[in-house]
């Protein structure tokens, strides 16, 4: 403790507190500054009274009294000045100046009287001194600077006195004033201390009060909540006005029901338990019945307990939470389940999976993952719009819940992706039964809005515990079973077999080496196979066959990675690569031949390839009718009308047009008649089998005779023996193509190859001469 604090007080009042502290110190001094100035004026009186008559002293007595009546004066008026006025520390300062004047008139006073007194008048003067002391720490208790300043010359006036009457009882009395002023004065500290710090703290209450009751106001208008209260019995006690809204019924008929009374009895029952053990409670979430409605409160109270330790109720808070509720309801929904069809989505099936699994490693149950994808269903949101397509998935959401049993799921995982889960199986034959029963309910037209829909739809299982044992393994081979049901040529069931993880992992590798071959490595090569006129011998034409040299040395060839360039979308910028790289090598021929390009059904559908054609044609100055784009039959059946589209600007640019491997797949004789071709390419497995199967010949001679009718050319592929080469001629066959002739050769071989003489573009009406004469 410092000497300041310890004459001055210690009590930090903060800024914003000050002025209302000075103020209440200034109140307290001012109650009581006419009193003191009272008491003073006796004691003067008393004192002129007592040395009246001794004339030096009498002067004194005079002299004091006036100047003490200035005291007064100063007093009163510094009062009248700031009663009203914000209480500063400079009035607080000159209080204590006044104070300090007083204070030094009458230290003189005692100082004059106790050295030239006699006994008595010394007595006299020492009482007074110590009562004038005394009063005036009192009085200025709440002021320490201001008693400081009075006590202190006081004292030193007595001191001095004492010491200058010269006897030794005065010289103790002294020391005993001195003591007296420090007690005093340190007294004062304590009293000041202790007034500041009371009216801080009556401020705080007052501001927490009032904070207390703007809160409490705030929650009354603005929150939904309400305030309830039940007595040690729980009946409802002074019932607000919100809750009487809350549950519908006027107060006055609340007032006294059992709180209870509002729930279930299994709620009750928690309730009741909590009011037993006279618990506190947060956040219970109970339904209550409301004219009717099912709502949700949140209640939340805690027990009242009087002095004797009594529980005397319960108080708390009370909210409708039913909207957050239905909220919560629906998020929780809408994470389980599809919108769209209202079956399991994902996360369900994952789950319902899982406990399958588990069932099986306990129980050892049998069951089977099924996934369902249809196969035209892009087709039909396309030209039938979305909403036929919504429709068409409900419908096969409902076929799907059809087939399947009672314990079984049906989920869709998005798109046309379904899956289902067939539990409890005891023999695969259901298995089987099921995916065969799915693919024929799928078959039956569909009733969209009033349009029929014909769709099909593939499936994939997987077969548990066999086919894995996790949610994710099975999920997964079920996928890979679909993929191969897909290829397969769609419509169908399709088992897992370990092989397919095999060609996944495969197929994965060379996307990914692909990718890097693509755009990073050099190891892309086009070799060129001649297209050759029977007769003559003379390479009409090269088509352009895509070869992919791995670093390691090996060969990659294209049915090695066709497929997966079409599955990633790499063929559209693979195939541009090689639509420029060929029409490049071509433009460098001095033979003139043409130059073939197979197009791939995915690069149909990008925008970019005719502008790849073109600018490819413009960069080399090769002529249009030099290039010739061959594709397959598969182009003709998806997204008919936007192919022809491109197929007739490509035409239209000169360009021509071969159909590819005709004769496989759905080969159907009416394509011919869809696009005017340049060219048909008779597939090898025609004249692979023409010597031994008849209605091969029979068909390729069809084939040539629909062709010669449209004016288009024929190749035939794969002609490996002279005898072939003989029966195609006798068909009137004149282009071929075949390791007979030449396997595809790398660039560079072309211009060196001596066989290249001539280079003859067959026209069409030489053809047709040619044919009659064969005829
Ligand atoms: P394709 O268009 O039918 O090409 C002819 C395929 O038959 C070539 O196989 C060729 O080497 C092979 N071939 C030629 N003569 C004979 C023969 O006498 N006997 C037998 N058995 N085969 C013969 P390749 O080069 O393996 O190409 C396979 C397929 O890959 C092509 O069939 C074509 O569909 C596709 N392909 C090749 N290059 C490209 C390309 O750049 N883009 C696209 N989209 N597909 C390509
Ligand atoms: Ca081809
Ligand atoms: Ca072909």
């Amino acid at each position: 403790m410092g000497i300041l604090s310890f004459f001055f007080g210690s009590i930090a009042v903060a800024p914003d507190r000050a002025d209302w502290v000075r103020a209440e110190q200034f109140a307290a001094y001012i109650k009581t500054a006419p009193y003191a100035a009272l008491a003073t004026a006796i004691n003067s009186a008393l004192l002129t009274y007592a040395y009246w008559g001794e004339s030096a002293r009498s002067v004194l007595i005079v002299w004091s009294y006036s100047a003490l009546l200035m005291a007064c004066y100063l007093m009163i008026n510094s009062m009248r000045r700031t009663a009203s006025a914000v209480i500063s520390e400079r009035i607080l300062n000159r209080i204590a100046l006044h104070s300090g004047c007083v204070g030094i008139i009458w230290g003189v006073l005692f100082a004059v009287l106790l050295t030239s007194g006699d006994e008595q008048g010394r007595v006299l003067t020492g009482v007074v001194a110590a009562g004038m002391m005394c009063g005036g720490a009192f009085f200025l208790s709440v002021l320490p600077k201001a008693s400081f300043a009075y006590i202190t010359p006081m004292a030193l006036g007595v001191v001095v006195g004492a010491l200058g009457a010269g006897q030794s009882a005065f010289a103790a009395g002294a020391i005993m004033i001195v003591v007296y002023a420090l007690l005093l004065q340190r007294g004062v500290t304590w009293l000041a201390d202790s007034f500041v710090s009371g009216r801080i703290k009556a401020v705080a209450l007052a501001e927490s009060s009032d904070v207390i009751s703007l809160l409490l106001h705030d929650f009354e208008t603005h929150s939904s909540d309400w305030l309830w209260e039940i007595d040690a019995d729980g009946h409802l006690n002074r019932v607000s006005k919100r809750f009487a809204e809350a549950v519908m019924r006027p107060r006055e008929t609340l007032e006294g029901e059992h709180f209870l009374h509002f729930f279930d009895d299994a709620y009750a029952e928690q309730l009741q338990e909590m009011f037993d053990h006279q618990r506190p409670f947060r956040e219970l979430i109970v339904p209550v019945e409301i004219a009717g409605e099912r709502r949700w409160w949140s209640i939340s109270a805690r027990p009242q307990i009087n002095e004797a330790d009594e529980l005397t109720g319960y108080r708390g808070v009370c909210s409708d939470v039913t909207d957050a509720k239905a909220a919560e309801a629906k998020i929780a929904y809408m994470a389980h389940y599809d919108a769209l069809t209202k079956l399991p989505n994902r996360t369900t099936m994952t789950t319902a999976l899982e406990r399958a699994v588990e069932r099986s490693k306990t129980a050892g149950e049998q069951f089977a993952v099924l996934c369902v994808d249809l196969d035209k269903f892009k087709s039909i949101n396309d030209t039938l719009g979305h909403p036929a397509g919504d429709t068409l998935l409900r419908g096969v959401a409902n076929r799907l819940i059809d087939c399947v049993g009672a314990h079984d799921v049906v989920a869709r995982f998005g798109g046309d992706e379904f899956v289902v889960l067939k539990t409890r199986v005891e023999d695969i034959d259901e298995v089987e039964f099921l995916g065969d029963t799915i693919v024929d309910a799928l078959l039956e037209p569909f009733d969209l809005n009033g349009q029929q829909a014909m769709i099909s739809g593939s499936v994939g299982i997987a077969f548990a515990p066999k086919d894995g044992d996790s949610a994710e393994v099975l999920l997964k081979h079920a996928d890979l079973a679909l993929y191969r049901a897909k290829s397969n040529g769609r419509g169908r069931t399709q088992f897992f077999e370990s092989s397919m993880d095999e060609e996944a992992r495969k197929r994965m590798a060379v996307e990914h080496d692909l990718r890097r071959a693509l755009y990073e490595g050099d190891e892309l090569r086009l070799h060129f196979q001649p297209l050759v006129h029977a007769a003559t011998t003379d390479v009409i034409g090269y088509e352009a066959l895509l070869r992919w040299n791995r670093p390691n040395g090996d060969v990659v060839m294209p049915s090695d990675f066709i497929d997966v360039a079409e599955e990633t979308g790499l063929i559209v910028p693979l195939g541009e690569w090689v639509i420029r790289q060929a029409i490049q090598e071509a433009a460098h021929w001095t033979h003139k031949a043409n130059v073939a390009v197979n197009l791939s059904p995915i690069q149909m559908k990008n925008p970019a390839l005719i502008s790849t054609v073109v600018q490819a044609l413009a960069a080399t100055g090769l002529p249009p009718n030099r290039l010739e784009l061959e594709i397959t039959e598969s182009v003709l059946m998806q997204e008919t009308d936007a192919n022809l589209k491109t197929l007739h600007a490509l035409k239209d640019l000169g360009v021509q047009i071969a159909l590819d491997d005709f004769g496989t797949g759905y080969s159907s004789l009416n394509y011919l008649r869809a696009f005017p071709f340049d060219k048909i390419k008779i597939d090898k497995c025609f004249v692979e089998e023409m010597e031994v199967r008849n209605d091969c010949r029979a068909i390729i001679r069809a084939v040539m005779s629909l062709a010669v009718s449209l004016g288009m050319r024929v190749t035939a592929e794969g002609v490996e023996n002279e005898r072939q080469v003989e029966l195609l001629t006798a068909e009137g066959c004149v282009e071929m193509q075949g390791y007979l002739y030449s396997r595809p050769i790398p660039c560079d071989q072309i211009a060196k190859s001596d066989a290249v003489a001539s280079v003859i573009a067959v026209p069409a009406d030489t053809l047709k001469r040619s044919i009659k004469r064969l005829a």
